[in-house]
C-alpha cells in the first residue's frame, strides 16, 4: 500500500471526498499507480475515548510511504487531560516518523485578493515557501515540560546540529530548484532571534556553515519580529524562508492570511523516506455538514503528495486545473463565491479530464 488516508473531523471527510475523487481520476485516466487505504476510525471522538491510540496510529502509518491527512480534532472534544483530541496524534506523527520539514507554499492564487492592498488581481504576486523545522525547537518540549509546585513552568527549546543541518540543506535544495523570488533571485532567508537566545545563535551559525555549500543560492538573515513586518510589506522579495518550529507555526498563519486565509493554505511534512500532506486549516465545525467547505487546500495538498511520490506531471495538471477554475470565478463562499464543495470539485475534474 502506498498511502494512508486520514479524513479527520468536521469538514475533513467532505474535503477528503473531493481529494479522493480526483485521485481516482488520476488513477483511471493517467498513469498514477498508487493504492490508498482510508482510516475513518482515526477521529477526535475515538481518540478522546481511548479507542484509538497514538501507538495504533503509528503502527499503521509505518506501513505506508505517505499520509494524506484532513483536519483532525474538534475544539469541543477533549481528552481526559483537557487537551483537544487529535493534537497528540498530529504532533506524534510528525515527531515519531521524523517528518522534519514542514513545507508551506505561500501562493496567492488567481482571482483571490490578498488583504494586502497591492497584491492580487494582476498586480504584485506572493509566491514563496516557508519551511518550518518540525522535529525539534520549542515544541519538542510538548512531550516533556515541567510545572514546579504550581509556581513555575519550564519548557526547553532544543536545537541540534543534525536537525538544523538537514532543514537548512532542505531549504537550499528547494531554492536551487525554484524559480526564485519576483526578481528571479534564488534566496534562502534564515529567521531566528539570535540576538536574544543562544539556541538561535547556534541555528544561525549552522545555517551559515551549510550555506557555504550552495554558492549558486543567495542567503540572508532576519529576526522573527522583523520578518513578521517584512511578510506584510515586501512578500514578493521572498523565495524560501527557513525557521524554527514555533516561529514557523506563527509566521505561517500570518503568511496564510496574506494569501486569502487558511482555506487556501496547504502543507507537506517531509522526512527522508516518509511524508504527510495536509491542509493548514482546522476542522471548521461551524460549517461542517453544510457542503460549502473550500477543498482547495486539501486538493493542493494531494497535488503536492503526487509530486513527492514522483508524479510531477500529474501534480501540475491538478494544480493548473485549480488555478484555472479560480481564475474563471469558480469559488466557494469563504472566498466570495457561491459554489458548493461538490460543484467546485466537479469543475476541477472537468478541467483535469480536458487535458
Ligand atoms: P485549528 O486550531 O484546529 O487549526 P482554527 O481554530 O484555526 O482550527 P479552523 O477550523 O481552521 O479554525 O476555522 C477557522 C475559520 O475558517 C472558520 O470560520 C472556518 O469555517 C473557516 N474555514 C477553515 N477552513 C475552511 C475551508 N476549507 N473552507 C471554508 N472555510 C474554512
Amino acid at each position: 500500500m502506498d498511502i494512508m488516508v486520514l479524513p479527520g473531523d468536521g469538514i475533513g471527510p467532505e474535503i477528503m471526498r473531493s481529494a479522493l475523487r480526483i485521485l481516482e481520476i488520476m488513477r483511471s485516466n493517467f498513469n498514477v499507480k498508487i493504492e490508498s487505504q482510508v482510516y475513518d476510525n482515526i477521529n477526535a471522538r475515538n481518540i478522546a475515548s481511548g479507542k484509538v491510540t497514538l501507538d495504533y496510529v503509528l503502527d499503521e502509518a509505518r506501513k505506508y510511504r505517505a499520509i494524506l491527512k484532513g483536519p483532525m480534532g474538534d475544539p469541543n472534544i477533549r481528552t481526559k487531560e483537557g487537551v483537544e483530541a487529535g493534537l497528540d496524534i498530529i504532533l506524534g506523527l510528525r515527531f515519531n516518523l521524523d517528518l522534519y520539514a514542514n513545507v508551506r507554499p505561500i501562493k496567492l492564487l488567481p482571482g483571490v485578493q490578498s488583504p494586502l492592498r497591492d497584491y492580487g488581481d494582476g498586480s504584485k504576486t506572493i509566491d514563496y515557501v516557508l519551511i518550518r523545522e518540525n522535529s525539534e525547537g520549542l515544541y519538542s518540549s510538548h512531550f516533556g515540560g515541567l510545572i514546579l509546585r504550581d509556581d513555575v513552568a519550564i519548557d526547553i527549546q532544543t536545537i541540534t546540529r543534525k536537525g538544523t543541518e538537514r532543514i537548512v540543506r532542505f531549504a537550499f535544495e528547494l531554492a536551487r530548484r525554484s524559480k526564485g523570488n519576483a526578481y528571479g533571485e534564488k534566496v534562502v532567508t534564515c529567521v531566528d532571534k539570535s540576538n536574544v537566545l543562544k539556541s538561535f545563535y547556534f541555528f544561525r551559525k549552522v545555517f551559515t556553515e551549510v550555506a557555504r555549500n550552495y554558492s549558486d543560492v543567495k542567503y540572508n538573515f532576519m529576526y522573527a519580529d522583523a520578518m513578521a513586518q517584512f511578510m506584510i510589506l515586501h512578500p514578493e522579495m521572498l523565495n524560501i524562508v527557513v525557521t524554527e518550529n514555533m516561529f514557523g507555526d506563527i509566521l505561517s498563519e500570518l503568511a496564510a492570511a496574506t494569501v486569502g486565509g487558511v482555506g487556501l493554505a496547504w502543507s507537506g511534512n517531509i522526512g527522508d523516506d516518509r511524508a504527510m500532506f495536509e491542509p493548514v486549516h482546522g476542522s471548521a465545525p461551524d460549517i461542517a455538514g453544510k457542503g460549502i467547505a473550500n477543498p482547495t487546500a486539501m486538493i493542493m495538498a494531494t497535488s503536492m503528495m503526487l509530486d513527492w511520490l514522483g508524479y510531477s506531471r500529474e501534480a501540475k495538471i491538478i494544480e493548473d486545473a485549480i488555478l484555472d477554475a479560480l481564475r474563471s470565478g469558480v469559488r466557494t463562499p469563504d472566498i466570495g463565491g457561491k459554489v458548493t464543495t461538490e460543484e467546485f470539485t466537479n469543475e476541477i475534474i472537468n478541467r483535469v479530464l480536458r487535458r
